[in-house]
């Protein structure tokens, strides 16, 4: 059965005494609760050490926001995978729409960064999603798709079993715009069945999909009420405690 997950994007926020502070109150919040889902928050590479070291590993996961498409080398100012893992972390965000954009990844690279990262033990968070202009196009099934087969079907099975995938329509993303429930569900659905055509339904069955873009505690519970929504990548929500966890136990 795959797996019901809520995961955090603190994105380039919060210094690190202030995201140490968030990581203990989130942590302190889910010692209180059943929490239906597994939860993980991405913080930036600066807080991954320090973060791990205040969180209980068997309730909260810890990630990095991205990693370099190198293992080691003449790369100033690039990080690792083998880095990340070396904190502790246990995932990594790759192929958001803003490293897409602000950062030029293409799909090469993050074939590169996938495969480092599963070499060294890290889950890719991977991330895909069109703008407004591809779906008002009605190119987002295409888009979508096309970001899947190039991003990650060089991946054997065994391989692709590994990762959580988010869908994140670039038009929700930040803009308090959400995506409705029902078209949340239509592309998890596709999404689904692209990755049965690859890799049959067993593997289909068991990827998490993850919706993100604007997901907050008012809309959380109609999101993952659809079948093929399997949790949330949250932005800006993750940055207090309280709202995120609204969307962790809106489970
Ligand atoms: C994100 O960037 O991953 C995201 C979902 O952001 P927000 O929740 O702020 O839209």
């Amino acid at each position: 059965m795959r797996k019901k997950i809520v995961a955090g994007n603190w994105k380039m926020n919060t210094t690190l005494p202030e995201g140490v502070k968030l990581a203990k109150e989130v942590n302190e919040a889910l010692a209180g609760v059943n929490a239906k889902c597994d939860v993980i928050i991405c913080v930036p590479f600066t807080h991954l050490a320090s973060v791990n070291n205040v969180i209980d590993a068997n309730k909260l996961g810890l990630g990095a926001e991205n990693c370099a498409d190198h293992k080691s080398g003449a790369y100033t100012g690039e990080i690792s995978a083998p880095m990340v893992a070396s904190t502790g972390a246990k995932y990594v965000i790759l192929g958001h729409s803003e490293r897409r954009q602000y950062y030029g990844e293409t799909a090469e690279t993050l074939r590169a960064k996938v495969a480092l990262a599963l070499e060294n033990g890290l889950t890719p968070i991977f991330c895909i999603g069109e703008v407004l202009e591809e779906r008002e196009n009605n190119k987002h099934f295409d888009v979508v798709k096309a970001q899947i087969e190039e991003g990650l079907f060089n991946l054997s099975a065994e391989d692709f079993g590994k990762i959580i995938l988010a869908y994140e329509p670039v038009w929700a993303i930040g803009t308090g715009k959400t995506a409705t429930d029902d078209q949340a569900q239509e592309m998890h659905h596709f999404i689904r069945s692209v990755v049965e055509g690859k890799y049959g339904k067993e593997v289909a069955e068991n990827t998490s999909i993850l919706y993100g873009g604007s997901c907050k505690p008012s809309n959380a519970k109609a999101l993952f009420a659809k079948p093929d929504v399997d949790g949330g990548l949250i932005g800006g929500a993750a940055l207090e405690a309280e709202s995120f966890m609204g969307i962790v136990t809106a489970f």
